[in-house]
């Protein structure tokens, strides 16, 4: 599997809401497995959608992967921290995998890209995939500066829900209302969805 980077480098994977994020990410890390490369797959213990120990897409194809709270979890499972902890792979500490690929990169915080960089630098392939946007089609956590210091980017579209164009934003329903800019990220007891939608039909209340 030649990757066109001499060595280490990242490729940020982003898109909506059902645009084939974890789709993406699951076909580059399972062709790297089919390469004999060692890969280890991470995403952020809060999205329990469907599998604590997996990425799943919403059309139900999986890959392992470590649940973390936050990229020092990422760091420590690596060993990068200096912990002598054998990884998951067998791989003694401080080796470090081929291709690490994150999940969910959006509900990392912004020390997820120096780990990132210092993967890259180290020689690692690391594939992030996460959204771009928020419900309120605002930047996402750590991924501007993600995006700016990838070496590949893919954005990716879903289908708009309400005309089928292509989708470039998430639109946060609340009771099939639209949410409003300012409405809490975590509305407990809500009757909350999400749906894929176009510039034109995605809307933020006031
Ligand atoms: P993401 O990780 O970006 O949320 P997934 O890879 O989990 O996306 O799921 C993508 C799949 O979701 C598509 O291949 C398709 O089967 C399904 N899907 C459901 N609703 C839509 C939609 N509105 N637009 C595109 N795909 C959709």
């Amino acid at each position: 599997l030649k990757s066109p980077y001499h060595g280490g480098h990242l490729e940020v994977i982003v898109g909506p809401m059902f645009s084939g994020k974890s789709e993406e990410l699951i076909r580059r890390v399972t062709r790297a497995v089919i390469a004999r490369q060692r890969v280890r797959v991470f995403k952020p213990l809060l999205d329990d959608r469907y599998h604590l120990s997996a990425v799943a897409s919403h059309a139900g194809r999986t890959i392992d992967a470590v649940a973390v709270r936050d990229a020092a979890g990422i760091r420590s499972n690596l060993a990068l921290d200096g912990g002598s902890e054998t990884t998951l792979l067998g791989l003694p500490g401080g080796v470090l995998p081929d291709v690490v690929g994150i999940d969910e990169v959006q509900f990392f915080g912004t020390d997820l890209v120096p780990l990132a960089l210092e993967l890259a630098d180290q020689g690692v392939r690391v594939i992030l995939a996460g959204l771009d946007l928020d419900f309120r089609a605002e930047p996402f956590g750590p991924m501007p500066e993600l995006l700016a210091r990838a070496e590949s980017v893919e954005k990716l579209t879903a289908i708009c829900t309400v005309c089928g164009a292509p989708a470039t934003r998430s639109q946060r329903l609340i009771g099939d209302q639209p949410a409003r800019f300012d409405d809490p990220v975590v509305l407990v007891g809500a009757q909350e969805s999400y749906e894929a939608r176009c510039r034109v039909h995605h809307e933020v209340a006031n």
